[in-house]
């Protein structure tokens, strides 16, 4: 399983109000797919800077109960660590403070020249006390910040020398400022909050939550700085010819419900299911989701070839994250209890299983072979995402070729490991057709090996 990079969350309301907490708690409940190693909240009142956050879900870190803080200012993180360690001093929101600056820090994505500007930076006396990127930005941020007296100037200065996927969102003072990579690799995207606020939030499903309403998506290489409700500066720093916009937020990360840079979610997955059957064309009994990741393009699948959807696999919603199981025996247990099947819909049957990415394989292979434990005759593998052959180096886990079972081995050779009678992908031109967006302004590097930075 690929996990998520990062959520963010920034908002800003009027005036004081106790409803604040619940505001950015409820938001990164909406974000918990994107990072569930830790979370957490900032807020800002008169009387100073509350801060909480811990490893775990949302609701073990915050523990289910409302703080009677008030504030019209604060952020939320929800993470998952792609580059440093997890552990709790890399929980974000990151206070960065040097000299009378001091302010807090939440960033989804990951910054490739980190090295060099942390080289940099501790030659200038800053203290880095974690060993994820993101504190970076905010030290690099009071630096550019005391030459140019002016927070848009210092990230514009920012964006010329960071290098990489950097949405962020940060608290200073009682204002939010907001940017997004001159790439827009990652999304960010701002609404609207009643009676009188303004949200900032990975995705829009966030804003959806809190009632709210979506007005647009930060531009790529766009600042906006939010104040007592109100944007009072959005400036559109740099422009580049071509975005980068990651095409797995469509095809894995984000939740079918949001709107990425004017795209339905739901509605890429729909279109690439279209397409996969299009392509495959396969004999089959029926068409099947791998749940929960394979649903929507399973649908489109359905559609499209006419074959009916029916549900062949149940997974437990209360199973818990990761934990350690000491041996092979439990280890089978425990992925009987995650996914079931259901044996009368199977036994005899030929199956278009439809999921969205195959990685390492080794679920898609755990996957087929219950199946055929429950008497399928025949299982073929349709994937949403085209092989996944290189690295990401923009804040999703696969970091090595290693990991990757499709940059060793062809189709044939991935079928017979995984146990299918045969895999379709979607093609590259096929997500690109789906998501709708120009191929230069998307990126595909772990599709190509060719990388934008
Ligand atoms: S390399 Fe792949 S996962 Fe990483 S940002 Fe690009 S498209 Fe997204």
């Amino acid at each position: 399983m690929i996990k998520e990079d990062c959520g963010v969350v920034g908002i800003s309301l009027q005036e004081d109000s106790p409803l604040i907490f619940d505001y950015l708690y409820y938001a990164l409940y909406t974000l918990q797919h994107r990072g569930q190693e830790s979370a957490g909240i900032a807020i800002n009142n008169k009387e100073g800077i509350f801060i909480q956050k811990g490893m775990g879900l949302v609701s073990e870190v915050f523990n289910k109960k409302r703080e009677s803080i008030k504030g019209d200012v604060g952020i939320g993180h929800v993470r998952y660590s792609t580059s440093g360690e997890s552990n709790l001093e890399n929980c974000q929101p990151s206070l960065i403070e040097k000299e009378d600056e001091l302010f807090i820090l939440a960033h989804n994505g990951n910054i490739v020249n980190y090295k060099i500007i942390k080289k940099e930076l501790e030659s200038k006396g800053h203290i880095i006390n974690s060993s994820s990127d993101s504190e970076i930005i905010g030290h690099l941020f009071i630096e550019r910040l005391k030459e140019t007296h002016d927070i848009t100037g210092a990230v514009a200065r920012l964006m010329e020398e960071l290098k990489g996927a950097y949405s962020v969102v940060m608290l200073y003072k009682n204002k939010i400022v907001a940017f997004r990579d001159p790439l827009g690799i990652r999304p960010l995207c701002i609404g609207e909050l009643y009676p009188k606020g303004l949200i900032i939030a990975s995705e829009s499903v966030a804003i959806d939550t809190l009632n709210g309403r979506l007005i647009r998506d930060i531009k790529p290489g766009e600042v906006v700085i939010l104040e007592f409700g109100n944007i009072i500066e959005e400036k559109h720093l740099v422009k580049l010819e071509h975005n980068s916009h990651c095409m797995f937020e469509y095809v894995y990360f984000a939740r079918p419900d949001s709107v990425i840079d004017g795209r339905s979610v739901y509605e890429v997955r729909m279109a690439i299911g279209k397409l996969l059957a299009q392509k495959a064309k396969i004999n089959a009994d029926f068409v099947s989701p791998m749940p929960d990741s394979g649903v929507t393009f399973a649908i489109g699948y359905a559609i499209s070839s006419g074959l009916p959807y029916i549900e062949s696999l149940i997974k437990n919603r209360y199973v818990g994250r990761t934990f350690i199981i000491p041996n092979q025996e439990e280890r089978e247990l425990m992925v009987k209890i995650k996914l079931n099947p259901i044996r009368n819909n199977i036994d005899g049957k030929r199956i278009v299983l439809v999921d969205d990415s195959i990685v390492r394989g080794t679920t898609s292979k755990r996957v087929v072979n219950i199946l055929r434990k429950a008497g399928a005759k025949e299982v073929h593998l349709c994937i949403g995402c085209p092989p996944l052959i290189s690295p990401c180096y923009f804040g999703v886990d696969f970091t090595t070729n290693d990991e990757l079972v499709a940059s060793q081995k062809n189709i044939a050779e991935i079928s017979k490991i995984i146990g299918a009678d045969s895999i379709t992908y979607a093609s590259i031109d096929d997500i690109v057709k789906a998501i709708n967006i120009e191929r230069d302004d998307l990126c595909i590097s772990c599709l190509t090996g060719i990388y934008h930075i």
